[in-house]
């Protein structure tokens, strides 16, 4: 009897099956005695265990208060404290290499940095798209990648060099994750395409106006994209972006135009707001905040371009800007908003020519600037960088905290980050879909998970300095 196409796929469907147990028998890896810090901001629980069963979290219970599973790998963690994985929900990781080699040693960076998910706020989705792929199938030693499509106004397309770049080879504004968005615009078809680049959002940017902010909202969530915007897209104000029902609004400092008496329609002026007047607690900002904390809306504050900035290129910010733009994600934080952690860079410092490998990713910067400016707690903190960094992405029901049946992408610290939230830095390993990565692992993507944990990490990161000179890349808000 000849074979039946069918019957393969179904022969094959059924070995894949009854392979199945196999994986799930295979051994759990267990980190003992580790005091867990769960993501959520609840207190660290001393002498704990976490189990974990191929790429998933399967326990966490007391140290001692279970049986060992048969053929467990144990890993002593004593004296270790272990958090979810970092998320730096906003960073523009395309336009920052001269060349594709790189990105592989730019993304391990990022992953050994204590980094196991980043979002992408814009770039070119041609290589997004395939970095996301081999990422998200572990096949690259590299934090998972989610990322946007963008659209903003036709005036950008033509004058926004690093739009261009990120879709060379294209008409500006017609690629369909670079798209120019006007009241012509067929908005289903343009939604369709910009989900056809396996983007997870929309990112609306730069120019539009609030009737087509709301359209284009409504239509991304009902074709299952989710919503990132500015927080001001001149002339919408980030009153129109919240009631459009953006998932997230970026950029701490923008949130001055909802106390301003009108919002312009010429974006390049987004961060000249008038900080010297306008109060952070100002009615209409206030009210913006409780908007925000009934609707869910997420506060994507990235205050370390704009600190980087006023330090190193002041003439391009409006006076003001630091202690404004701390104020009000310390007023949101207070308000009951969710604030992610997000570097609006490639991840990672800049060294003269593109990202410095060797430094800590500046996720560890933002967190230290939410402690030491915008009133979080270190806990407060690390729940930006990890349950709040997963709902930005849509992905809570994966990742973001220590909990069974979530992704076992774990970072293991060497000191305790309650006590100084730049012991975030302090890594001792790296544990992401359940194998774990250490600095001194070969390069490449170790195919069996390593022993020897309690060793002292090799080549410790030390804390990034701040670079004054910046890619060319969409990062810079
Ligand atoms: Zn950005």
């Amino acid at each position: 009897m000849p074979a039946n196409p069918w019957t393969i796929c179904l022969a094959l469907l059924l070995s894949s099956i009854l392979a199945l147990p196999a994986f799930a028998a295979a051994p759990p890896l267990l980190l003992t005695h580790v005091a867990v810090i769960d993501g959520t901001g609840a207190p660290v629980q001393a002498d704990m265990t976490i189990a974990i069963a191929g790429a998933r979290i399967a326990a966490v219970y007391p140290s001692g208060s279970r049986a060992l599973p048969q053929g467990a790998r144990v890993q002593d963690l004593r004296g270790r404290y272990v958090m979810p994985g970092l998320i730096d929900a906003h960073v523009h990781l395309t336009g920052a290499e001269p060349d594709f080699a790189h990105y592989r040693r730019h993304l391990r960076a990022l992953l050994l940095g204590g980094v196991t998910a980043v979002r992408d706020m814009a770039g070119d989705d041609r290589l997004l798209g395939y970095l996301a792929r081999e990422a998200n199938a572990d096949a690259l030693a590299s934090p998972d990648i989610y990322y946007a499509a963008l659209m903003a106004g036709p005036a950008f397309f033509a004058e926004d060099v690093r739009a261009q770049e990120a879709s060379a080879g294209e008409r500006p504004g017609s690629a369909p994750w670079m798209q120019a968005i006007s009241a012509t615009t067929d908005i289903p078809l343009a939604v369709a395409e910009a989900k056809g680049t396996g983007a997870t959002a929309l990112k609306l940017y730069a120019d539009l106006p609030a009737g087509l902010v709301r359209q284009l909202a409504a239509e991304a969530h009902r074709q299952g994209l989710r919503v990132w915007t500015h927080a001001t897209i001149f002339p919408a104000t980030p009153a129109d972006a919240v009631a459009a029902g953006a998932d997230t609004i970026s950029h701490s400092p923008y949130l001055v135009w909802a106390g301003a008496s009108r919002v312009p329609d010429d974006y390049r002026v987004r961060a000249m707001g008038d900080f010297a007047h306008i109060r952070p607690d100002a009615p209409p900002i206030l009210a913006l905040l409780q908007a925000m904390k009934r609707r869910g809306t997420i506060l994507d504050a990235t205050l370390l371009p704009f600190q980087q900035e006023a330090e190193h290129d002041p003439a391009k910010v409006g006076a003001g800007i630091m202690p404004w733009s701390y104020a009000v994600t310390r007023l949101a934080h207070a308000q009951g908003v969710w604030v992610d952690a997000g570097s609006d860079s490639s991840g990672l410092p800049d060294a003269s020519h593109g990202p410095n490998l060797r430094a800590l990713p500046e996720v560890h910067a933002e967190m230290a600037l939410l402690v030491e400016h915008a009133g979080f707690t270190p806990l407060e903190a690390i729940r930006a960088a990890t349950e709040v960094g997963a709902a930005a992405m849509g992905q809570s029901a994966r990742r973001g905290t220590i909990a069974v049946g979530k992704l076992a992408d774990l970072v293991v610290l060497g000191a305790d980050p309650t006590r100084d939230i730049r012991n975030t830095g302090s890594i001792v390993l790296v544990i992401k879909n359940g194998r774990i990565h250490r600095k001194d692992a070969p390069r490449g993507l170790p195919r069996a998970p390593e022993e020897g944990v309690n060793q002292p990490a090799a080549g410790t990161a030390a804390y990034p300095s701040v670079a004054p000179g910046r890619t060319a890349s969409l990062a810079r808000s």
